[in-house]
């Protein structure tokens, strides 16, 4: 099996069944993403411990391609228990790794089966999605922390 077919497999894996997939009841904070160029769309439920620094628990929903739903399953592993710094940070490797800017190996997991997606440009977007929509929820988190 070469690279890119084993890539396939995980991505389509993942796909077919999201893990951390639903809402989440009385959630902290929530992102909502679109990618018009796809019609793909994630929600993010956030819920955070008590010091408000560090994700309790994280879900998501939505529908899209499986580019888009493998990648939203691979980001909720990935940040899942993790402090909200170390999240932001690893929004920001995964977009530098789509951007060719970073090696798709500083991921261990299954996240460095999207690199297979940087030769789609058009799907790169898919690929961001959840992320961003990810950073978009977190950065509400600390807002309301500073009030
Ligand atoms: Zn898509």
């Amino acid at each position: 099996m070469s690279l890119n077919e084993m890539y396939r497999e995980i991505v389509l894996e993942h796909s077919k069944q999201p893990r951390n997939y639903g809402k989440l009841e009385n959630a902290d904070c929530h992102g909502e993403g679109f990618n018009p160029l796809c019609g793909d769309q994630i929600s993010v439920d956030l819920k955070l411990d008590p010091t408000r620094k560090k994700l309790n628990d994280i879900r998501f929903t939505g529908k899209g391609c499986s580019i888009c739903m493998a990648s939203a399953s691979m980001m909720t592993e990935e940040v899942q228990g993790t402090d909200l710094t170390k999240a932001l940070k690893t929004i920001q490797d995964f977009r530098d790794v789509m951007q060719g800017i970073q090696d798709p190996e500083i991921f261990e997991t299954d996240v460095s089966a999207l690199s297979g997606v940087r030769q789609f440009p058009v799907r790169i977007k898919c690929a961001l999605l959840a992320w961003t929509t990810l950073k978009e929820a977190v950065e509400k988190c600390s807002t309301d922390y500073s009030k």
